[in-house]
């Protein structure tokens, strides 16, 4: 069971690299005129670049299936990846083959869009990247008044343009239209993400089960709880994240992902814990009850992670500030499981939902440990499960550092990588 998850991530990232592209250079390599020799490398590039453009679009629509098996933010990070490397590859393509006509300037205009793009979305939608390097991440705050998320993910969508216009110069290749078993697989491959695509947005724009706002309450400061009443069943697992937005409103039109605070339980009121962080969450404390919301999802992998590990019996949990939200969640539906607990925030009214902890602390097999600022590691190692390393299972949640900190930690004192998990706040 164990296995599950880097079996079916492998599995993913084989069939995306190989598998998808293969039946358009097989087609290609079995068409392709010799007066071309020169060029068959480059062609096979620009036929891979495109495979994975697709299949990187395919990605952005969050199937859900693939989610409960590798996660979105691994899906995302696949999405990144083949995008990038596309892109390198339209760039081998380019540069090793010669065109006229529409067919050069298609091709030309597709390739300077995406490297645009690689660019603005490195800066503005990679939270992998600009969490690491903190150059990058004060360029983006002092853009980000002007270059909103919304704008990003407006500017983003370019992609889809870069994409119809490399199909078109594909279509205006004679040479290449001319080889019917291509064309075949490349309409197939085409029309599929398409319909995908459209589909998805329908589905989030329009089918999608919406709630009613029941309760707005500041629960800290620059934190509020939304307790969402659900009107369709969703399918919703401990620990899970949901995308909201609020179709009434102007300017929170747009989904944004917020985990649970509670178990979700068959009464389909749903909680999210909330930090002010910019336009659509601060915007968050004024919405009245009885508004509309959208809700997608749920997305996560947080109670796979322990049902798939049911024999371990010990849970430690690393919390910071409001990252403990999604692990809330997790406490609340496992107390079945011996958990311990250390949350820490910067101000002691930070920490979030004290009386749910306290009432924990009573129903045994619970032990909490907070404070104010960081633990000394030194701290945390000594309160954890004897033989820890063999016996426990680690979930951690917190800024980005934190994480980081806490998995380097862990793994030092010999707790393998397979037993601790996490969900980043950005992806
Ligand atoms: C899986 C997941 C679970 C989360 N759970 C919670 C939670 O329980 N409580 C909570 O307070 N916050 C949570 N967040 C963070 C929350 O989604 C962002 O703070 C929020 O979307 C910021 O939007 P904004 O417009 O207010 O701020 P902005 O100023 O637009 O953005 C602040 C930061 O959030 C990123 N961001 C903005 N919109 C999105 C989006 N739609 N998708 C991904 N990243 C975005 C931006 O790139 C930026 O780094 C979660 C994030 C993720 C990815």
């Amino acid at each position: 069971m164990m296995k599950h998850y880097n079996y079916a991530l492998g599995l993913t990232w084989t069939i995306i690299l190989f598998v998808v592209p293969l039946p358009l250079i097989q087609t290609l390599a079995a068409g392709l005129p010799l007066a071309y020799s020169d060029e068959f490398q480059a062609i096979y590039f620009g036929a891979i670049a495109y495979a994975w453009m697709l299949a990187a679009i395919y990605l952005s629509t969050r199937p859900k299936w693939l989610d409960r098996l590798i996660g979105l933010p691994d899906m995302y990070l696949i999405h990144g990846v083949i995008s990038i490397a596309a892109i390198f590859l339209a760039y081998l393509h380019q540069s090793q083959t010669q065109s006229v006509g529409w067919i050069k300037t298609t091709g030309d205009w597709a390739y300077w869009l995406l490297l645009g793009l690689l660019g603005y979305s490195l800066l503005f939608m990679a939270g992998w990247l600009t969490s690491r390097i903190s150059v990058i991440k004060r360029i983006k705050a002092w853009f980000e008044p002007i270059f909103r998320h919304e704008v990003s993910v407006w500017i983003h969508r370019l992609n889809l343009v870069a994409t119809v216009l490399v199909f078109i110069h594909v279509i205006l290749i004679n040479y290449v239209t001319a080889i019917k078993p291509f064309m075949i697989w490349f309409y197939l491959y085409s029309v599929l993400t398409l319909v995908t695509y459209v589909w998805a947005k329908y589905r989030d724009s329009m089918t999608y089960p919406r709630a009613t706002l029941i309760k707005n309450t500041e629960i800290a400061e620059n934190v509020h709880e939304l307790r969402l009443k659900l009107t369709t069943n969703l399918e919703l697992l401990p620990g899970d994240f949901v995308f909201i937005s609020f179709p009434t409103i102007q300017g929170l039109k747009e989904l944004h992902p917020f985990s649970l605070v509670n178990s979700p339980t068959n009464n389909n009121v749903i909680q999210l814990a909330i930090r002010g962080d910019g336009d659509f969450t601060k915007a968050l404390a004024n919405i009245p009850e009885g508004t509309p919301v959208r809700v997608v999802g749920g997305y996560g992998r947080y109670q796979q992670f322990l049902n798939e590990r049911s024999e371990f019996t010990n849970i430690v949990i690393i919390a910071g500030g409001v990252g403990i939200v999604p692990l809330l969640s997790m406490m609340e539906a496992n107390a079945n499981r011996v958990i311990s607990l250390f949350y820490t925030a910067h101000r002691a009214e930070d920490l979030l939902y004290p009386e749910k902890i306290m009432d924990w602390q009573r129903r045994g097999k619970f032990q909490a440990y907070q404070q104010v600022g960081r633990f000394v590691d030194s701290e945390v190692l000594r309160r954890l499960p004897k033989d820890f390393q063999t016996n426990s299972l680690f979930l951690i949640g917190g800024p980005s550092g934190m994480m980081r900190h806490w998995k380097r930690v862990f793994k030092k004192y010999g707790v393998p990588a397979g037993h601790l998990y996490a969900e980043e706040f950005n992806w």
